[in-house]
């Protein structure tokens, strides 16, 4: 009994919209009280997402939306983790804006 896999949405805390929860960045506080990037996007713990994108991370930093979304400061650490990460991901899709919204066409793969 295969089911097709639904995508699982969450929100971006720098544009605020609704994202396939792969597109976006994880930062986890876990329950420890450290607040990590999940690269995995499994840890346990209270989550917060943004997309990798420079725009939404820079609004999400400046207008504390990460800390606001887990409840806990966020180390520099982290954020640099986490530009790191986008920076990379610029390089690998250097013109991908919103134009991939075809969520319909899921390939089955093996
Ligand atoms: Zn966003």
């Amino acid at each position: 009994m295969l089911k097709p896999r639904k995508v699982p949405m969450r929100m971006c805390v720098g544009c605020r919209e609704m994202k396939p929860k792969r597109e976006l960045l994880r930062i986890v506080r876990n329950q420890q009280g450290e607040v990590k990037w999940d690269p995995v996007g499994k840890a346990p713990g209270r989550g917060a997402y943004v997309c990798r994108s420079r725009a939404c991370f820079t609004r999400a930093v400046k207008a504390k939306q990460l800390q606001r979304a887990l409840e806990h400061p966020v180390e520099e650490s982290v954020f640099e983790k986490l530009l790191e990460e986008i920076a990379a991901h610029e390089q690998t899709n250097p013109e991908e804006e919103a134009t991939t919204s075809q969520a319909g066409k899921s390939p089955c793969r093996p």
